[in-house]
């Protein structure tokens, strides 16, 4: 008997075994996708992790429902990468599959059954009475769940009626996969004749009767057709651009479809395959200190399969990760260039598209599930030497060989994923597939990590360094602006200093354009009664909501939950509910109403949510059509304007203010990136930050366009506190309904930590946002030492978790990790 190990996409540490028909013996392969039942009425798509003839002990293996494809739907690689990111990360290799694979190619729980087009009842197929009741039945739907059928047809296994349905192709099963994943499809012209044969094409001639648009028609078919060139195969016509070549109506094309010189045939294509344009535009000229860098890092590359490029904003590090990619897909290699956001891809893709044409795949996630699974087929189908440009999820793509992996922006800490599982960093995780596939990996970044540029210092990584802007351009100016003296000097008009206002003005009367940040976005975040001090919370959560003008609610940024602003204070019933503070809308509306006659956009989560808005806010931008940009930290991304002379950055203070380890890191690295969007081209920018704390080092190391002092001092504290790269933090959740039983779960855990971690176990106290979406949560923090095992401090983490498991509280509260917190 032959087995197969499956991987479910459950939060279950282990795969599960199934026996395999006999008629799948021969296609069934590692990788494959199947269909299988789970518990009596489930049923997963998973995935074949290997076969093996090794019957297990104690019970009887459920043989496998259906194999889905006729080839593997992953790559054994990834099958290994997933396992990496399951051990590291603390989660089950069905969380990862759950985040890896696109929706459209894993059909889980709820699958449909539906009888096959193709089944006729009247063929004479002979099915058992149970059976004949399950096609009975599905002849009148359209299709059932298999709970359905077991309710409808009273059969309690009718799992096992079902199976050999699916073998004889008289039921189908994946109907929702089906329904989930359209391919495109296009429509073809054919002549109705065999290449070669003249005297039918010359009837065909004659039957366009004169018509002098049906013979232009044909002319132009035959010639995309390259039906007369010799001993060459006839190309496919698409129907679309016959249409456009020969100029004609399609009512003309129908009409000699009718007359029976065409026909018109439907296929379907894939949305990313190759059309065999290539390169438009040559590769950028690179100055001579990018080429210079160039050479270090191939350099670098000889000795360390991981190099940093630390290049100050606007160095043009893009044109030489553009060099190294040509150079590596020269070679037949791939190459996986991960950037953090989508807001980065939209200018990026289009510098790509001109120069590598149709080798560029881009991949991320709000892309529609159809344009995600045919991403994951190109790639699956081909070995080619293609470029994945992606945000964090693409590095699960079923890459062949790849030879070179660049991870820019390598700093951003949206490479982090934090729910659900698997809380990965992307960029740590791309480094461990690069090695997986002996590619050399390039890290980018004018603000490095703390951890990466301490590894770059160190030796482990290879450090290359660009300290110039590309031709020259100077880095931007920037004031900081003591908001305490504004105000006792009476310089502050709303959200806006003098100095700021100044500045802004100056640079809109030159017709230049200005950027505003401000890292909250809403109309106004405190609500508060004057009278009495009630604040609106969130039910759900443990936070006060925010209020929002446009759509005039109240709205909880964890959970969504929202509500109407009340017209009296509902605690004391006065009229005195007051408005305070600055989200992005609110500026949006003041810069609008201080400089009337300049058009303002705005750039957050409240305007960007549907996939093309990002890149129309930015066009529009790009093109000055609108002079001035407010927006939250979407802005401060990689975005290259060429006419922006200013920044303003509206209120640093919350920047700095943030109770954890990382926060002057974040701080200095947001404002580092903010300013760097000023005066990228000929002329100087402006920065201008607002803060009542104008001493804060931070923010003389930004003033000072001075990483290095920045990383000293961070790395001290980083050394005195025992705080990565010194030690790995793993932070463990406890979470909850009922507040008592998380509380008592985590002191419960907590206590069984010690009892191996000693001293290294840090709470358990109740994290800065203590209750989200009706789950109170308590966090256990567990510093352990850098050269420590992480393998056996992941095997301990499991071992305590289950000496403590049946705990009736821990029991009821969903435990997780997060491994690296950023
Ligand atoms: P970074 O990513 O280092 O901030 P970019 O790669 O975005 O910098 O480059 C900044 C600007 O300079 C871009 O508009 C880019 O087109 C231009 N640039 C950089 N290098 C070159 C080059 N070698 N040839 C032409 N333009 C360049
Ligand atoms: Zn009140
Ligand atoms: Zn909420």
């Amino acid at each position: 008997m032959t087995y197969a190990e499956v991987i479910l996409p459950l939060p279950l540490y282990s795969t599960f075994t199934y026996s395999v028909p006999e008629a799948m013996e021969g296609a069934l392969q590692r990788g494959s996708r199947v269909l299988v039942q789970f518990g009596r009425k489930k049923h997963y798509t998973g995935i074949v992790e290997h076969i093996h003839s090794n019957t297990p002990a104690g019970y009887e293996a459920k043989p496998l429902t259906a194999l889905l494809d006729p080839e593997p739907a992953v790559r054994y690689p990834q099958l290994k990468f997933w396992h990496w990111i399951a051990d590291y990360y603390l989660c089950s290799p069905g969380e990862v599959f759950k985040a890896a694979v696109p929706t459209g190619l894993k059909p889980e729980s709820e699958t449909y059954v539906a009888l096959s087009p193709a089944f006729e009842s009247e063929a004479g197929e002979r099915l058992t009475e149970r059976q004949a009741l399950v096609v009975q039945l599905l002849s009148s739907e359209k299709r059932l769940k298999i709970s359905e059928i077991e309710a409808k047809s009273g059969i309690r296994t009718v799992q096992a009626v079902i199976a050999p349905l699916i073998e004889k192709g008289i039921v189908g099963i994946d109907e929702r996969l089906i329904d989930r994943y359209q391919p495109r499809t296009s429509r073809y012209v054919a002549l109705n004749a065999e290449k070669g044969d003249e005297e039918k094409l010359h009837g065909f001639f004659a039957l366009t009767g004169r018509s002098r648009q049906q013979e232009k028609t044909l002319i132009a078919w035959l010639d995309m057709a390259r039906w007369m060139a010799r001993g060459e195969e006839p190309q496919e016509v698409e129907r679309d651009a016959l249409l456009t070549a020969s100029g004609v109506t399609p009512g003309v094309l129908k009409a000699m479809v009718d007359k029976g010189i065409f026909s018109i045939y439907k296929k379907t294509v894939n949305r990313f395959a190759g059309s065999g344009g290539r390169k438009e535009t040559p590769l950028p000229t690179l100055s001579h200190t990018q080429q210079e860098a160039l050479g270090r890092i191939v350099e670098s590359f000889r000795e360390h399969a991981i190099t940093l490029l630390h290049g100050v904003t606007g160095s043009g590090k893009t044109e030489i990760y553009m060099r190294l990619m040509a150079e590596v897909i020269g070679k037949g290699s791939q190459v996986l260039y991960l950037v953090p956001e989508i807001s980065l891809t939209t200018q990026l893709t289009d510098r790509l598209r001109a120069v590598f044409g149709d080798r560029l795949l881009v991949y991320h996630s709000k892309f529609s599930d159809n344009e995600r699974v045919d991403i994951w087929k190109r790639l699956l189908a081909t070995n080619e030497p293609l470029i994945v440009l992606g945000a964090r999820s693409s590095v699960f793509l079923p890459f062949a060989r790849l030879g070179l992996v660049v991870v820019d922006e390598e700093h951003e800490s949206s490479y982090k994923q934090y729910d659900p599982a698997p809380r990965y960093n992307a960029r740590d995780a791309a480094l461990v597939l690069a090695s997986m596939h002996g590619a050399k990996s390039l890290l980018g970044s004018a603000t490095p990590s703390i951890e990466t540029y301490y590894k770059a210092l160190t030796g482990k990584y290879g450090l290359v360094t660009l300290r110039e802007r590309y031709s020259g351009a100077t880095l931007p100016d920037i004031e900081v602006i003591d908001m305490k003296r504004m105000r006792r000097e009476k310089a502050v008009s709303g959200i806006l200093s003098l100095p700021m206002r100044l500045a802004a003005d100056e640079t809109l009367k030159e017709g230049k354009q200005a950027i505003f940040f401000q890292n909250r976005r809403g109309y106004a975040p405190v609500v508060v009664c004057n009278e009495c001090g009630w604040t609106p919370k969130c039910d759900n959560c443990d936070v006060s909501l925010v209020y929002h003008k446009k759509a005039d609610l109240l709205r909880c940024h964890y959970c969504g939950h929202t509500r109407l602003l009340p017209k009296l204070c509902p605690a004391c019933g006065q009229n005195s509910l007051g408005i305070y503070g600055y989200g992005t809308e609110r500026i949006a509306d003041e810069l609008h109403e201080k400089f009337a006659g300049y058009r303002v956009s705005r750039m957050d989560l409240d305007t960007t949510r549907n996939k093309d808005a990002y890149q129309e806010i930015i066009e529009e931008f790009a093109r000055h059509e609108t002079d001035i940009l407010v927006g939250t930290q979407m802005v401060t991304k990689g975005l290259d304007f060429d006419n922006v002379k200013m920044v303003g950055v509206l209120n640093a203070d919350t920047l700095l203010n943030f109770p954890d380890f990382r926060s002057n890191e974040r701080a200095f690295n947001m404002l580092a990136q903010v300013a760097g969007r000023a005066g990228r081209r000929d002329e100087r920018g402006r920065v201008l930050i607002q803060t009542t704390d104008p001493d804060n080092p931070v923010l003389r190391h930004v003033r000072e366009h001075d990483y290095d002092a920045h990383y000293r001092s961070e790395i001290a504290d980083r050394e005195r506190y025992a705080y990565p790269p010194f030690t790995r933090i793993i932070n463990i959740y406890i979470k909850n309904k009922d507040t008592m039983a998380a509380d008592r779960a985590a002191v419960r855990l907590a206590l069984a930590l010690r009892g191996v971690f000693a001293e290294r176990v840090l709470g358990p106290e109740k994290p800065f946002v203590s209750r989200v979406a009706t789950w109170y949560l308590q966090a256990i923090m567990l510093k352990v030492e850098t050269a420590a095992s992480m393998r056996k401090v992941k095997d301990a983490l499991r071992a305590i978790y289950a000496s403590v498991a049946d705990d009736h509280d821990v029991r009821t509260s969903t435990v997780y990790y997060d491994v690296d917190p950023v």
